[in-house]
């Protein structure tokens, strides 16, 4: 049965999401920049938040939790490893676990880098991840917490998902992430095809997410670290797959779109 899931632009590029269950009408929303276009986008609907869960502790996905907690009464999920510094949390899970909503089964993924403690949520029948700041569309977080090593495992683990996987991130930053791609593998074919699509997607106003796993193989650089062709344009034929990635990382903070 169906996973209805609607993308709702908050601040100024972050995105949360409105996850609902048809066969029950339960209804997760996943991460909270700010109450004000969730709440508005489920009376629009006639749906009721049952659940919110929480990717991690930085104020552009928590901010708004407890408005939209007090006014929906949704129960409230999130990293037990997290549990100190995000808002109180009705149920705290760990990676392995499952959440339920509804019907749907979301697992629960490590996928610390970006913050110690993040945390994704897979629903294998929706084929829906969300990332939150760990995988985005054609990048990765920054590192503010773990190393590259942390980081370059989460990518691992998340690409052992099937390339039908649709990628909800946390941000629209697409468009950036797209022209640093560029400068690394000016030649790779499927990346300029796709700039070219995202540039189109983001001048109608449109949404880059969500992504599949399949395209972000093809062309997100920081998935491409262990590939021949990766390292070859990096001028790091002999490198480790991990010392590709932390070089990627590093051009990528250095980059001014
Ligand atoms: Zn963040
Ligand atoms: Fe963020």
């Amino acid at each position: 049965m169906a996973f209805q899931i609607v993308i709702i632009p908050c601040l100024s590029d972050n995105y949360a999401y409105i996850a609902h269950d048809l066969a029950s009408g339960a209804t997760a929303v996943i991460d909270v920049p700010e109450p004000g276009p969730i709440l508005r986008e489920l009376a629009a609907r006639d749906w009721k938040a049952s659940h919110i869960l929480l990717t991690h502790h930085h104020s552009d996905h928590i901010d708004g939790v407890e408005a939209l907690a007090a006014a929906t009464g949704a129960f409230v999920i999130g990293a037990a490893a997290d549990a100190n510094r995000l808002p109180p949390l009705d149920l705290a899970v760990a990676p392995g676990d499952v959440v339920r909503i509804g019907m749907q089964q979301g697992q629960v993924i490590d996928v610390p880098g970006h913050t110690i403690g993040h945390i994704a949520y897979f629903f294998p029948e929706a084929r829906a991840l969300f990332t939150g700041d760990s995988l985005m569309v054609m990048g990765c977080g920054r590192l503010f917490e773990g190393t590259p090593a942390q980081m370059w495992d989460t990518l691992g683990r998340l690409m052992a998902l099937p390339d039908s996987t649709r990628v909800f991130s946390g941000h629209e930053y697409a468009a950036t992430n797209a022209r640093f791609a560029l400068t690394v593998e000016p030649g790779n074919a499927a990346l300029k095809t796709r700039t070219e699509s995202i540039d189109h997607v983001r001048a109608a106003g449109g949404f880059t997410v969500p992504a599949t796993l399949a395209e972000e193989r093809a062309t997100n650089p920081f998935l491409r670290a262990a590939l021949p062709e990766m390292k070859s344009a990096l001028g790091m034929q002999d490198a480790s797959d991990l010392a590709v990635f932390t070089e990627l990382r590093s051009r990528r903070n250095g980059f001014r779109g």
